[in-house]
């Protein structure tokens, strides 16, 4: 399994060296950037999961970086945890405004900083938290992006992915085209409801044995079920 990658962008070097112990004791790969355009180098190298951003940094504001890697198409989806010496509302306001999903105020515990982390990666990126789903004898491993069934793999497209994953996690409820374009594509809202069909179609060929546990609800929608696989 991948470690989910922290990068602490963090100019005190006791604070940063204190927060990777703890994250490598925890079961994350912490990288440290001690200036705002080292964590530049590093996110142009490889993305990070979660980014540990301290608000006072040399050179840049930590507030001037979270709006950047908002802005950048690249790093815009990563989740940014703020660090910050000051409590005042209006500073948590200005880091929550330039993009930040949740701050944290120093000093912190580190129970508290993971308990943070593993909340945002929850929020962003569940599947960095859910590590695999069973249903019956479909399995869907999210940090390798497999799926089997009856131990055989299975290949299939992300979209099907996305959506075998979603129909996983909530199965034997039954899922409006509506709701599925809402979880699944999330905000693209010109996306037409028959889209669902279509990847709908392509899941069930792809999981081929499997295809009959994606049964069809007449005017309601889909739902994943362990049931038809024993009918099968
Ligand atoms: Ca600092």
């Amino acid at each position: 399994m991948k470690l989910p990658r922290v990068l602490i962008v963090e100019d005190e070097s006791a604070i940063a060296e204190l927060v990777a112990v703890n994250l490598r004791h925890n079961g994350f790969a912490p990288i440290w950037a001690e200036s705002g355009d080292a964590a530049q180098r590093e996110l142009d190298a490889v993305l990070p999961d979660v980014i540990l951003l301290d608000w006072m940094l040399p050179g840049h504001s930590g507030v001037a970086l979270a709006r950047k890697w908002r802005s950048d198409p690249r790093t815009k989806a990563v989740p940014i945890l703020m660090l910050t010496a000051r409590s005042d509302e209006p500073d948590k306001v200005a880091g929550l405004d330039a993009g930040a999903d949740d701050y944290i105020t120093k000093p912190f515990s580190a129970q508290e900083l993971l308990a943070r982390i593993r909340a945002v990666l929850r929020r962003r990126a569940p599947e960095q938290v859910t590590d695999s789903v069973t249903i019956g004898a479909l399995v869907l491993d999210a940090a390798t992006h497999r799926v089997s069934f009856n131990g055989q793999q299975l290949k299939m497209g992300p979209t099907e992915f996305k959506l075998l994953h979603y129909f996983m996690k909530h199965s034997e409820r039954v899922h409006s085209r509506a709701q599925l374009l809402d979880k699944v594509w999330g905000d693209h809202v010109f996306i037409e409801e028959r889209t669902v069909d279509v990847h709908v179609k392509r899941l069930r060929e792809a999981l081929s044995g499997a295809g009959s546990m994606i049964e069809t609800v007449r005017g309601a929608g889909y739902r994943l079920t362990a049931q038809a696989q024993a009918a099968a």
